[in-house]
């Protein structure tokens, strides 16, 4: 173990102090294993998880505005969300376990760090984790890698199932740092690969976030269900999902919402799907001719090509469970995709 200081910050300024090799410390799930893998070494954790007025979520415009340290339990069992963001809720129970859920925050789960099994591993060089080591991961074995978006210099997905379905919702990150405040879109909030390794960090030093604001959805609530595919159906990541909103107005979608999770450096937005979906009626066929436009630039970065048929499948079939609508009550652990249409 590597010697660390520790302190809490009692105010957003504090947080915002954080010197050079400082990491900022919330639920403290994906942080603290990272530095049990010696992966993660900073000089100093500033434990946010104490931070006033940021474990709420608040109404916002029409739409919801939830605080960087709700807890992923409660964000998920909050009645504003079920009724309005279904889909926010589904995601959140389809990933980690109960006793996770209830450390983990909504900040954590968007700075989480990617699963690459290259990246964990001290040993493997990652452009990511050293730049200018190189890929372990090129060659190797790349079941949770990407299909989107990915170049030579990192293949490697975001996590986040909770990611996914705010980007589909059109979510927004707000963030705090000593230049001021700023947002960023949920879907482009985590930056694509160069050529070189993974592109820029999100936030520079000293950024926190404070939010991630949803914006009003309207109709969107009653067609709305994130699906995931995984290996097991508790305490697994995705290797592929789908978050799925549709407005449905007497058999037609009036809009979609459609976003990727498992493919991508970063939640991947569907907007050729969607657009195409505009004005048709809902049905398997439609569903897959959409889906397909907006994973023609779909290519394998391994042995991983059976990622992109999974894709448009999950895509598929999110959107078809949107179309029969949202369940009344959503089932604890959400159902495994082998169970056809049942909710
Ligand atoms: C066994 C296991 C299974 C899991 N399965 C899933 C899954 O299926 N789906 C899924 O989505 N996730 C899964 N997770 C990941 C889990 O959701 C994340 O570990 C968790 O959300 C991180 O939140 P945290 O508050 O614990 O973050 P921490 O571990 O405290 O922090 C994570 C990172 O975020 C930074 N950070 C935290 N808060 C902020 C903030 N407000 N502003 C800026 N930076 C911040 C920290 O500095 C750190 O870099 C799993 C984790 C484990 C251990
Ligand atoms: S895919 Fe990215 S995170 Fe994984 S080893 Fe390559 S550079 Fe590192």
């Amino acid at each position: 173990m590597r010697p660390f200081d520790y302190s809490r910050a009692a105010t957003l300024e504090e947080a915002m102090a954080a010197g050079p090799g400082a990491a900022l410390l919330a639920g403290g799930t994906n942080l603290l294993d990272l530095m049990k893998l010696d992966v993660a070494r900073p000089a100093s954790l500033i434990d946010i998880g104490h931070l006033p007025g940021l474990d709420r979520v608040e109404e916002a415009e029409g739409g919801l505005r939830i605080g960087a340290l709700v807890p992923n339990a409660d964000l998920a069992r909050n009645t504003a969300v079920l009724a309005r963001y279904p889909a926010v809720a589904e995601a959140v129970l389809s990933g980690a376990s109960g006793q996770l859920r209830n450390a983990a925050t909504t900040g954590g789960n968007v700075m989480q760090e990617t699963r690459c099994s290259y990246f964990q591993d001290v040993l493997s060089p990652c452009n990511r984790r050293e730049p200018g080591t190189g890929c372990g991961a090129l060659g190797g074995v790349t079941r949770n890698h990407a299909i989107l978006g990915w170049t030579e210099g990192c293949i490697a997905t975001h996590p986040s199932d909770l990611c996914v379905a705010l980007a589909a919702y059109d979510g927004v990150v707000e963030i705090a740092g000593p230049g001021g405040r700023r947002e960023v879109p949920m879907e482009s909030f985590h930056p694509l690969p160069d050529a070189e390794g993974a592109g820029p960090p999100p936030l520079a030093r000293g950024e926190i976030i404070t939010h991630v604001r949803l914006p009003e959805c309207g109709a969107m609530a009653r067609h709305a269900r994130y699906v995931k595919l995984r290996e097991r159906t508790s305490f697994a990541f995705a290797i592929v999902s789908a978050a799925a909103a549709l407005d449905v107005r007497e058999g037609r979608i009036m809009a979609a919402r459609l976003a990727l999770g498992g493919v991508a450096a970063r939640p991947w937005r569907c907007r050729e799907a969607e657009e195409a979906l505009e004005g048709t009626a809902p049905g398997e066929d439609t569903f897959t001719a959409a889906v397909a436009l907006s994973l023609a630039n779909a290519a394998p970065s391994g042995d991983n090509a059976a990622k992109i048929v999974l894709a448009g499948r999950i895509a598929v079939l999110a959107l078809s469970r949107a179309a029969l609508g949202t369940p009344d009550r959503l089932p604890a652990l959400p159902a495994s995709v082998f169970e056809g249409d049942a909710p």
